[in-house]
């Protein structure tokens, strides 16, 4: 089958969260079983071109309707860690991608509309016609409304489309005018319920609302979170939408790609190892420790690693510091906001904690000491709000490190209670808590802190049943697959 993804992030060249991981990772998993997958890209000045072998230029002549003219862009083709990458790189005065960010203009849904355009436009020209589109969250969302209203006319009548919903959160709601940037157009018939009308605005439309009214099948990235957004306030607006294209809609839960996140032969660790050799991982427990200066003394590490953002519950992970540190604890946090309020806060509490021999606070962006924290640490909490699937508990697991969790999403699927879960005691992997509040996370914490120094040979067996779990992209590259036949077939 020929695939092509077409997507705001890839990892690890372009990387703001789960979705860059998701998009790598399905790619890789498809191409194992034999698939044909291309992954389309914008050209952002601020990707780790390191991580880019052979990249060129393969296409000179794009010409992309953009509102009454045509912007001329250049397409380049490199293997990222051997998946074909190309990317779309406009030769234009507005530098849509060229601004050392990947999300966080006001234009964002121009750049992205645009994007969308450019993406088909690319498809169209070089005479590109795979089997299957699979978009990913409201960056990609307009994709197959130009393929069904401007492409299939053209005669591309072959593609059927995926889309993924990452986080209903950010739905990329614009005024009328993307639809002439585009060339869509009409905007009557687009600001309708049943198209692209936002629901809370009845001036704009909503992109993520047009990726999932228009393509053939829609998936969200676990089977909790589907339930969620249809039948609570986690819809954002788009619960109805979602109940009426209900017999298109499913929750595949991600996977997490074990070339990139396997402590056996993570290069990015000086210590590999694996659930036979557990002692191993305590290497790596000291060298984080060296490097992040904190002392070395019996005590667990919990760890934060993710985006500071309210869906990840911020209140709750300064509380978890400060829980930590007052029940012999040493913390490590690696995360980073776009928010300006949330990461002045972060920065103000990394100050007044900075001599602190227990703690570490890295506000920033760091791959390869996300790494080390994953395989140094003891615990790692993951406090969200919502968490359409959650990536951070399963790397997590894979290390060795247990999960504290609240109940929710994809955290619900995979994380199961070491005292509380009705599964078999060999496949409890760490603490659950319901409540979102300081209470409900500290009755998680207690129980694991207090396992950790009372029952140090129960804690490892919650370790290694976390270790033995199967996370790998396996299942859900076959349940992908499935998916992909399923829209053919119609
Ligand atoms: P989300 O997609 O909501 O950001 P996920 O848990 O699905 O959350 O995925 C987060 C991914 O991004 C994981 O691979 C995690 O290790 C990585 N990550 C998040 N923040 C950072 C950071 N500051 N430095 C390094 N990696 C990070």
């Amino acid at each position: 089958m020929y695939i092509v993804m077409i997507a705001s992030e890839c990892a690890p060249v372009a990387k703001v969260g789960g979705l860059a991981d998701v998009v790598y990772g399905l790619t890789r998993e498809l191409e194992v079983r034999g698939n044909d997958v291309e992954i389309i890209l914008p050209k952002y000045n601020c990707m780790r071109y390191d991580h880019i072998y052979g990249l060129e230029q393969v296409y000179d002549d794009l010409w992309v309707p953009y509102y009454n003219r045509k912007v001329h862009c250049s397409v380049y083709f490199g293997f990222v860690h051997g998946r074909k990458c190309f990317f779309i790189d406009p030769h234009f005065e507005k530098n849509f991608f060229n601004r050392g960010i990947f999300y966080g203009s006001d234009d964002d849904p121009e750049r992205f509309a645009f994007f969308c355009r450019a993406a088909m436009e690319y498809m169209f020209q070089s005479g590109k016609n795979p089997d299957i589109i699979h978009c990913h969250d409201w960056q990609t969302g307009l994709v197959p409304v130009l393929l069904y209203e401007i492409y299939q006319q053209q005669g591309m009548t072959h593609p059927r489309v995926c889309y993924t919903l990452h986080n209903m959160k950010h739905q990329g709601t614009a005024g009328e005018y993307v639809l002439r940037e585009t060339g869509l157009n009409r905007a009557e018939y687009f600001y309708h319920p049943d198209r692209m009308l936002d629901t809370f605005n009845p001036f704009a439309v909503n992109l993520m609302k047009a990726g999932i009214v228009y393509s053939n099948f829609v998936t969200t990235v676990s089977p909790r979170y589907s339930e969620e957004i249809k039948y609570s306030a986690q819809g954002n607006g788009l619960g109805h939408t979602l109940y009426v294209h209900g017999d298109k809609i499913g929750g595949v839960l991600n996977g997490v790609d074990y070339e990139v996140w396997n402590p056996e032969t993570d290069i990015h660790i000086p210590y590999n190892y694996g659930a036979k050799d557990l002692d191993v991982k305590y290497g790596n427990k000291e060298v984080l420790r060296h490097r992040l200066l904190l002392r070395q003394d019996y005590k667990p590490i919990i760890a934060y690693i993710g985006r500071l953002d309210s869906q990840k519950g911020v209140d709750l992970i300064r509380h978890a510091i400060f829980y930590a540190l007052e029940h012999n604890c040493q913390f490590v946090l690696l995360g980073s906001s776009p928010d300006h309020d949330i990461n002045y806060h972060f920065w103000h509490l990394k100050h007044h904690l900075n001599d602190h021999p227990d703690c570490h606070l890295e506000i920033g962006f760091s791959e390869e000491l996300a790494h080390l924290i994953y395989a140094g640490a003891d615990m790692i909490v993951v406090p969200s709000l919502f968490e359409p699937c959650g990536l951070t508990q399963l790397i997590a697991m894979k290390y060795g490190t247990v999960p504290i969790v609240r109940e929710t999403g994809g955290l619900a699927d995979t994380v199961f209670d070491a005292d509380y879960s009705d599964k078999p005691y060999d496949e409890r992997n760490g603490y659950v808590f319901n409540d979102y509040s300081r209470e409900g996370l500290e009755s998680a914490m207690h129980r694991a802190i207090e396992l950790w120094y009372a029952h140090p040979d129960y804690f490892r067996g919650l370790i290694v049943n976390g270790m033995n779990c199967d996370y790998s992209w396996n299942h859900p590259g076959g349940h992908y697959r499935n998916i992909y036949e399923h829209i053919l077939d119609r």
